[in-house]
């Protein structure tokens, strides 16, 4: 019985996914509609579609087609940086000395170092067929406008980047990736759009936010002929194609017949999470496994632990519409946090209402304790983690070392969803001792979702 198992769990070709799967069509309380923010209505295609091209909009919609086609191009560029391997941490166990069996699912294997290249694919590839010139978009951190600037490079389409101010001056390298690849890139706000002028006008010397940048993003795309808006997180067309991360996960684990306890993500948005456990949780709402996810917040930023579900506008400039998602507020500016892409007010809907009807749990962690786990996981397992995917490293150590005290040898799947070496300076704080904790208070958090929309 007791077969070997590989470090690195590969899928041959044939074994690859062919289709995403909709987690949504297996959900019997849907994830509540988006709202056009200016009627308050559940939104239409027809609405949608000046905003997001087609058939990317029918994807958003859909919550009822369980399997989509993954066209034979993305297949075949996934091909590219994928299957992307699972590992046993047979050096963390060790160095542990736990019983727990921990696998982690690593994502970083391609020049945007993270899993965003999955669904940035995908958008290009419609927007392509569609017969866009371009996409616009926002990034924070800079990992998913570099993950589209490959995507839209390939495609040959344009690509338009809004970067958070912050991190356009403290991340010049990311801003040259996306670049190289060809796309233009602006600091967000901006002196290009009505919605970055007012901002920049109410708040000078404002250094900008994800949200700030969205709006840009959408009234850029809304006013140039042949384009349209492309978003790397949150939305449910978005977890849709990160479905191909749990997918293979699953196929890999059935093939040496092993069924996890546990399975941990990073939350930001919601989309490396939702696609991990999209098969998995699959399972759950048909009956037919039972499994425990954990979704793991920054204490800096935790909407699921402690934003309230409800409508909230998904963008600072409520251009867009209207998500009922667990928020903290979307004038909830979280404290300078080095995991930039989990610094979002919002998270999914399809994870806000898995996580409400207790198919999953929530737990924050502080990023001091974040740095030290990806510290001690760097050391044995050779790859230096994003700070975004060592949150899920922090609670699958805490997991496994409460394996150690209970005896029980359980199975850990965790989700390592990039790499860090655009992160040095964050490394830098750690190891120079000056990284703090910042934990927003209730009254910050009372403050921020007092300005919610009064929509039910
Ligand atoms: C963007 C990002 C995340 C968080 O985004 P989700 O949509 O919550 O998955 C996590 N890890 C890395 C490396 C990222 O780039």
């Amino acid at each position: 019985m007791s077969q070997q198992i590989p470090y690195k769990i590969y899928l041959e070709e044939s074994e690859l996914p062919a289709q995403w799967y909709n987690v949504r069509s297996d959900m019997k309380n849907k994830p509540a509609p988006l709202l056009n923010p200016g009627t308050l209505q559940p939104i239409t295609l027809e609405e949608l579609t000046p905003i997001f091209c087609e058939e990317l909009a029918r994807q958003e919609l859909d919550d009822t087609t369980a399997y989509i086609d993954i066209p034979e191009e993305i297949q075949s560029f996934y091909k590219m940086y994928r299957p992307s391997p699972l590992t046993r941490a047979y050096f963390l166990e060790k160095a542990l000395d736990t019983p727990a069996h921990i696998y982690y699912k690593f994502e970083g294997n391609n020049t945007s170092g993270s899993h965003k290249l999955n669904s940035a694919i995908a958008q290009a590839y419609y927007a392509k067929k569609e017969g866009l010139k371009g996409v616009t978009t926002e990034t924070g951190a800079g990992q998913w406008g570099t993950a589209l600037s490959m995507a839209c490079s390939y495609f040959d389409l344009d690509c338009q980047v809004y970067m958070v101010k912050v991190s356009y001056e403290q991340k010049p390298f990311r801003r040259e990736v996306m670049r190289t690849y060809g796309a233009s890139v602006t600091p967000s706000p901006s002196m290009n759009t009505n919605v970055g002028r007012k901002i920049n006008e109410e708040f000078p010397g404002t250094t900008g936010s994800l949200g700030c940048a969205i709006s840009e993003a959408v009234e850029a795309a809304t006013t140039q002929e042949g384009y349209r808006y492309v978003l790397g997180s949150v939305l449910s067309q978005v977890l849709l194609h990160q479905s191909v991360i749990g997918l293979e996960t699953k196929a890999a684990l059935d093939k040496y017949g092993i069924k996890p306890d546990m399975i941990i993500g990073c939350a930001g948005g919601g989309s490396n999470l939702g696609g991990l456990i999209s098969p998995f949780a699959g399972e759950m709402l048909r009956g037919e496994a039972d499994y425990k996810i954990i979704a793991v917040e920054p204490a800096s930023c935790p909407s699921l632990t402690r934003g309230k579900y409800m409508y909230d506008f998904c963008d600072t400039g409520k251009v867009c519409p209207l998500a009922k998602m667990y928020t903290l507020g979307s004038g909830f500016i979280p404290s300078a946090n080095h995991a930039g892409g989990l610094r979002y007010h919002g998270m999914s809907s399809v994870v806000s209402q898995l996580y409400d009807d207790g198919y999953l749990e929530a737990r924050s962690v502080e990023q001091t304790s974040v740095f030290q786990a990806a510290q001690q996981f760097a050391r044995v397992e050779g790859i230096l983690p994003a700070p975004e995917s060592s949150h899920a490293i922090r609670v699958a150590i805490d997991e496994a070392l409460k394996c150690k005290e209970t005896g029980e040898a359980k199975t850990i799947v965790f989700g390592l969803t990039g790499t860090g070496y655009f992160d040095m300076v964050a490394y830098q704080k750690y190891n120079d001792g000056d990284m703090s904790d910042y934990i927003p208070t209730d009254e910050d958090i009372a403050a921020s979702l007092s300005a919610l929309p009064n929509v039910d």
